[in-house]
């Protein structure tokens, strides 16, 4: 496989607040975020205040069709050419990972003008569907859903699975797969909206019955194409991928040596969550050893750490003051792991197709446009 080499890339961090519940407008909280410019907030809480530069610095009631436009199509526009791109949404329970990633309807619509809630997962299937169409190229798209619950990884697409495997993929060095998750055909949108709901009811039916558990699960849902495109006798392949995060609640790593050992007293410590911040710890210090291998959640996503992918993270947080400290370990986290950089690559893969004249090319690229 040819992987055509890019420079570094820097993990990108952006940072949304919630907008207040109406009990806090109620209550007549005051908010603790000042938002300077795009790149710049403050936290003030009393006399106690801390300064941020991130990449993006949303405004309170930034829309999803914005985050979007910001985050995400620029991922959508790399998976395009071949590259893998992974979204996460990090921050505590309740302050909007969620909502970022899928959105509050139960059920998706391709009528985002109508729905403007809708999240970054249906906007990125709508986005990649509408340019594979435009392009006039021969496409395939599978999607898988897991969830890490526990440290076991479980497919969200089928009933009763056990707990997956990873390994090694032998064709792509230090990425990894996961062995006997469903990678499942989808035609278009409709078919892709139908499993993202199929999944993220199991999710949540599983957080009803066990209550508070679903802020400690992780959900990747991953969207792979395949382009095939015929010019002046040479095929090309490309392979690109999309993983879309809804983490765990950032209040599961623990806030200090102290409360992260009374959390792993009462079980809530989330293995999973607590390696993903010693990984960009490690990596921020550049360290020999990144531990990869210590959680399911790491191991799955070595590649967009400090590998071969584009990473970009959304960290959502509530601007209550009655959750200053909770806000500011995870904004700690989260800039901390604007100084980890990725070398992102490109699978294509060209073939020669010689017997094929550039008439015929033509012909099949208008008639596939007809048919889309
Ligand atoms: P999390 O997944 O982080 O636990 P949720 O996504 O479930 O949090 O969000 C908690 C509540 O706040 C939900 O009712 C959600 O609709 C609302 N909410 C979160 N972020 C926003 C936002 N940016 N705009 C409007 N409502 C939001
Ligand atoms: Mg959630």
């Amino acid at each position: 496989m040819n992987e055509r080499k890019n420079q570094l890339f820097r993990v990108q961090v952006s940072v949304r607040q919630r907008p207040y519940t109406k009990d806090e407008i109620e209550l007549k909280k005051t908010s603790i975020v000042k938002v300077s410019n795009q790149n710049e907030l403050t936290l003030q809480c009393g006399s106690n205040g801390k300064n941020y530069t991130f990449d993006r610095v949303f405004k309170s009631g930034a829309s999803q069709a914005e985050v979007y436009d910001v985050v995400v199509r620029p991922l959508v526009d790399s998976m395009l050419s071949g590259c893998t791109c992974t979204v996460f949404a990090y921050g505590p329970t309740g302050t909007g990972k969620t909502y970022t990633m899928i959105g509050d309807s139960v059920r998706p619509t391709l009528d985002f003008l109508n729905d403007p809630s809708v999240g970054m997962v249906p906007r990125a299937a709508a986005d990649i569907f509408n340019r594979l169409s435009q392009l006039g190229v021969q496409f395939n798209v599978t999607v898988s859903f897991v969830e890490i619950y526990n440290e076991e990884v479980r497919d969200l697409l089928i009933s009763d699975t056990c707990n997956l495997r990873i390994y090694d993929d032998p064709d792509n060095k230090g990425a990894t797969c996961i062995k006997g998750v469903s990678e499942v055909p989808v035609k278009n949108c409709t078919e892709l909206f139908e499993l993202l709901m199929i999944g993220a009811s199991d999710r949540h039916m599983a957080s009803t019955n066990l209550n508070r558990q679903s802020s400690r699960s992780h959900t990747i849902f991953t969207i792979v194409a395949t382009i095939r495109e015929l010019s002046n006798g040479v095929e090309t392949i490309k392979t690109g991928k999309i993983n879309l995060i809804d983490l765990a609640g950032s209040e599961n790593i623990g806030r200090s040596g102290a409360t992260e050992m009374r959390a792993r007293e009462a079980g809530t410590i989330n293995k999973s969550l607590l390696t993903l911040a010693k990984v960009i710890k490690a990596l921020a210090l550049k360290s020999q050893h990144i531990p990869y291998r210590e959680s399911k959640l790491t191991r799955i996503l070595q590649d967009s750490l400090g590998g071969k992918s584009k990473t970009s993270i959304i960290t959502t947080f509530s601007p209550s003051p009655d959750v200053f400290e909770e806000t500011i370990s995870t904004l700690d986290y989260a800039h901390m792991a604007r100084t980890v950089s990725n070398c992102p690559t490109y699978n294509i893969t060209t073939i020669r197709r010689d017997h094929l004249t550039k008439e015929l090319e033509s012909e099949v690229k208008s008639l596939r446009l007809e048919l889309n």
